[in-house]
């Protein structure tokens, strides 16, 4: 049952967000549900104004996806396949440290690794695939698996959360991603992702991830059939959790590509988009970095959302699979000059960062 909200006006929300204050969740409602854009850009920028000033962040990184064999079904995922099905892979380990080195060779500083649930691995050939990436560079921001992964891991060496982050941790990873976050609430969660982790579970594997102090990133897939209350139910637990911790780097908004069992839907249409990263960035005050994924927008619009709070464009990429097996039109990768000149093109300055924000 969505939470009702009172009713604000836009001039008040702004005007507490100047001041500093944090937003109730019926102040976030008056950001979601208006259609003035340009008051909405004034606040997202001056929210990521107060921040990073005229910074805006970029990485050059790869994507590997080790397999998408899963044991899982998820509704909107078209990556996903069963171990006989037409268009399943597995990467062997020496197929991803070779990728790994190419990136290298290109001046990639983070690897960032995800893959389905898979029903035959053990949990040994992960540390194995850490350790075997871990090799070829001390300093390379190894940022790996999923929520949903942590748990598989967990089940599958019969061992807690907390020993599993311990073990790949020793291995070589540097942080979680964020994935599998999806919307918290149970109602939605049962429509696009029955039988996968509950909101409470990532939760609590991100929150044992900032107590062994690996960081990690949030994400919310929105834009299919959660209500502007459901996110704000989802923006709550996450700034919570920052309160409580301050592990996480990055809130990744991203958008829903209407795939599998979910493709009669519709995704969110660009102005959704744009007013999304402005109520996010005024909520979640105590997230440094929002992020704009243009894998999932496109870069014109990526570079849009910059006037709407975000302040990161993410990676290069490169061998994206997730969201182009659901038919994302976005190239599989960019070269650091287009992100670069995609930031120029917003007014800001374009800053090269590492894994962990710091720039090189
Ligand atoms: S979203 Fe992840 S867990 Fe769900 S089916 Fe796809 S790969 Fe498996």
């Amino acid at each position: 049952m969505p939470a009702l909200f009172p009713a604000h006006s836009l001039t008040a929300v702004s005007e507490k967000i100047r001041a500093g204050g944090r937003l109730t969740g019926g102040e976030a409602l008056t950001l979601f549900e208006s259609e003035d854009f340009d008051a909405l850009s004034e606040i997202g920028s001056a929210a990521r104004a107060a921040r990073h000033g005229r910074s805006a962040f970029y990485t050059v990184n790869r994507h590997i996806n080790y397999s998408n064999i899963c044991v899982l079904d998820c509704d909107f995922c078209a990556f996903g396949k069963r171990k006989r099905e037409e268009g399943a892979y597995e990467l062997t380990i020496d197929e991803m440290t070779a990728r790994a080195k190419e990136a290298l060779a290109m001046g990639a500083t983070e690897i960032h690794i995800v893959g389905g649930l898979h029903p035959a691995w053990k949990f040994s050939v992960y540390l194995e695939m850490l350790r075997s990436l871990r090799e070829l560079s001390p300093s390379l921001g190894i940022k790996a698996f999923t929520a949903i992964e942590i748990l598989h891991f967990s089940w599958l060496a019969k061992t807690s959360v907390e020993r599993v982050l311990e073990q790949l941790k020793e291995a070589g990873l540097s942080c979680l991603t964020g994935g599998g976050a999806e919307i918290f609430a149970p109602n939605v969660r049962d429509r696009i992702c029955r039988g996968k982790e509950s909101g409470g579970e990532w939760l609590a594997v991100h929150r044992a991830a900032h107590g062994l102090g690996i960081p990690s990133t949030a994400t919310m897939l929105f834009g299919h059939v959660e209500s502007y209350e459901d996110r704000i139910d989802h923006l709550q637990k996450l700034r919570e959790l920052q309160d409580e911790t301050g592990g996480f780097m990055a809130f990744l908004p991203l958008a829903f590509k209407p795939a599998h069992r979910l493709s009669h839907l519709m995704g969110p249409e660009e102005g959704e988009i744009l007013k999304n990263t402005a109520a996010c960035r005024a909520y979640l005050d105590n997230f440094p970095h929002i992020k704009s994924y243009w894998i999932s927008y496109g870069l014109d619009l990526a570079g849009r959302t910059l006037a709407f709070g975000a302040d990161d464009i993410d990676g290069t990429v490169g061998d994206e699979l997730i969201y182009h097996m659901a038919g994302a039109d976005s190239p599989v990768s960019q070269t650091a000059e287009s992100l670069r000149r995609t930031i120029l093109n917003a007014g800001l300055e374009p800053v090269l960062r590492d894994s962990f924000y710091r720039e090189l």
